[in-house]
């Protein structure tokens, strides 16, 4: 008896999440808009848009216009009413997104400001998102949390940052950070929080591999509207294959690795250290920039094709390179399909839907989601 209780509450807790989401996607829509296209009973939705009004996570914006019969009511998600910040956190950097319950980006900034694992650094954090917050306008009564994204393993299990190279850290748990934030705190890897937020905000969200080209290279298995974790939260760690035998020396300690061949510093690096100079020069064919993209296209393609033959599915490029790869995804794809053993049907290569602030804004909407799952 008792299970079937909690049954019904699950499937009335599963309709409500379906009514609110497709309003969140939709725009202003009306009950029988609803019912028809999410095909749930008229006095079902109705009942759920009612409770959801009374939450105040919906409101009714006027009639919409007649198509026969009485008007119906306009139905609009308070987008506002909810807001989460994500907190990417990189070697000398920190990026604030603001974001409301359809994922749009309010307010962005990156600031430069090199990590270190020490009181003085989480305070000036934590004053530095104050302000973001003040110069958001943001109502701290609609924060919902802080979705914080540290490049490196972050062990949901045991509740820490198992450790980071780039960041020369190990062993931090969650708590000797959230400490220093007067918000709940959410934590999660970099290239999951990439992943993250192409996936959840993605119109279909199928099953994809987050190729995160950012000044280390990582990424993540995004499937069914969740991130793959792993055994050990190392799941997509592609930085760290093999691409090369005894190759370059990795931040890692190890020869070889993707990352000691694909990190967007070995692009930026050969143009003052900014990635925008970089591309601007291979656009103009500046000849040092043409041949350096080849040779970073030559490896990234033997990565691709490896990524894809373990997994078949589509391979999405992001982080900081994968911001400005729209113009290259022919080149790229050309070098891609001469290593693949089998004929593709269809390109399987896609940039990266979002160019600033991801990872921040994948760490935000983690926050949001923890929310609308459970209304
Ligand atoms: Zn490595």
């Amino acid at each position: 008896m008792k299970k079937q209780q909690v049954t019904n509450i699950e499937v009335k807790k599963n309709n409500r999440n379906r009514v609110f989401r497709y309003i969140c996607k939709h725009g202003t829509v009306s009950n029988p808009d609803i019912a028809y296209e999410i095909k749930m009973s008229l006095p079902t939705v109705t009942q759920i848009t009612k409770e959801l009004i009374r939450q105040g996570l919906v409101e009714e914006t006027g009639e919409l216009e007649s198509t026969g019969g009485r008007r119906a009511k306009a139905l609009s998600a308070a987008v506002n009413v909810k807001l989460a910040v994500g907190l990417d956190i990189t070697k000398n950097h920190i990026t604030l997104v603001l974001t409301n319950l359809t994922g749009e980006i309010l307010k962005y900034v990156r600031i430069f400001l090199p990590y270190a694992h020490k009181e003085e650094y989480y305070l000036r954090v934590g004053e530095e998102l104050e302000s973001f917050l003040d110069e958001a306008g943001a109502d701290r009564g609609k924060l919902l949390g802080v979705g914080i994204s540290f490049p490196g393993i972050v062990d949901l299990d045991s509740k820490m940052l198992a450790y980071s190279h780039i960041l020369g850290v190990e062993g931090i748990r969650f708590d000797s950070v959230s400490r220093y934030f007067p918000y709940p705190c959410y934590f999660l890897n970099d290239a999951n929080a990439g992943a993250y937020a192409e996936g959840i905000l993605a119109e279909d969200q199928e099953r994809f591999f987050y190729l995160s080209l950012s000044n280390t290279v990582g990424g993540a298995i995004f499937s069914d509207k969740e991130l793959v974790q792993g055994k050990s939260f190392r799941c997509g760690e592609v930085g760290h294959m093999t691409v090369i035998p005894d190759g370059k020396t990795c931040y890692c300690g190890k020869n070889g690795c993707l990352d000691a061949y694909c990190a967007a510093w070995q692009l930026s690096d050969a143009a003052d250290g900014k990635l925008e100079k970089f591309f601007d020069l291979l656009e103009q064919k500046n000849q040092t920039a043409v041949q350096l993209w080849d040779e970073y296209t030559d490896y990234l393609a033997v990565a691709i094709n490896n990524i894809h033959m373990v997994l078949d599915c589509h391979i999405i490029l992001g982080g900081y390179v994968g911001s400005y790869i729209q113009p290259y995804m022919s080149g790229i794809w050309q070098k891609v399909s001469a290593r693949n053993t089998f004929a593709e049907t269809e390109q399987y290569l896609k940039p990266c839907r979002y160019q600033v602030g991801t990872a921040a804004l994948g760490a935000a909407m983690n926050v949001m989601e923890i929310f609308i799952e459970q209304i």
